[in-house]
């Protein structure tokens, strides 16, 4: 029998409901506090948010981590399930670590776009969705004429790729609206 653990991945455009699936899977799993880790990327500022609270009401806190941190020394025993929120800003380095966690028999449960503005492969997600147990592909409804959307169109013109932003910067788009440009 195999211990290789479990890799869920939750994907799709920015406004997909994708860090809500995430908590949502992991409330689910009843999990207790030390048991589990949400790890996001530094890069994510955003919201200066480092803790998520489960369905169950109990907070629980993010741990902020760069592409070069050694996830492996965060793992305890108890370890079971491991969460990685906005997982497109992480790279291969850190596709290694993953693996890694696999290997242990971790259950691995991330979530994250799956392509960037210009509609290209987004970091480190289309490397997890090749090797993910369980996909899922969340969508959003396209701003321009409310189809469901797996775009994400970028409002202002700027053409640095990480432009961490949200209404003000960002909104979803079906293909054929996000084809406009406009
Ligand atoms: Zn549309």
């Amino acid at each position: 029998m195999s211990v290789q653990g479990k890799l869920t991945v939750y994907y799709g455009c920015m406004f997909a409901g994708k860090t809500s699936a995430l908590i949502e899977y992991i409330s689910k799993l009843g999990l207790r506090q030390n048991e589990f880790l949400v790890l996001k990327p530094s890069i994510d500022i955003r919201s200066g948010n480092r803790t998520i609270t489960t369905h169950d009401g109990k907070s629980h806190e993010c741990i902020i981590v760069e592409n070069d941190t050694d996830i492996n020394a965060l793992v305890t025993p108890f370890i079971k399930v491991i969460a990685i929120d906005e997982a497109q800003f992480f790279d291969k380095v850190f596709f290694a670590d993953v693996r890694r966690l696999l290997g242990k028999g971790i259950h691995v449960v991330a979530a994250g776009l799956d392509k960037d503005y210009l509609g290209r492969p987004f970091g480190l997600m289309p490397m997890l969705q090749t090797i993910a147990t369980e996909k899922n592909h969340l969508k959003a409804v396209c701003n321009n004429c409310g189809k469901e959307a797996e775009y994400t169109y970028r409002k202002v013109d700027n053409k640095v790729l990480v432009l961490i932003g949200n209404t003000n910067h960002y909104e979803a788009r079906c293909e054929a609206c996000y084809s406009m440009k406009n």
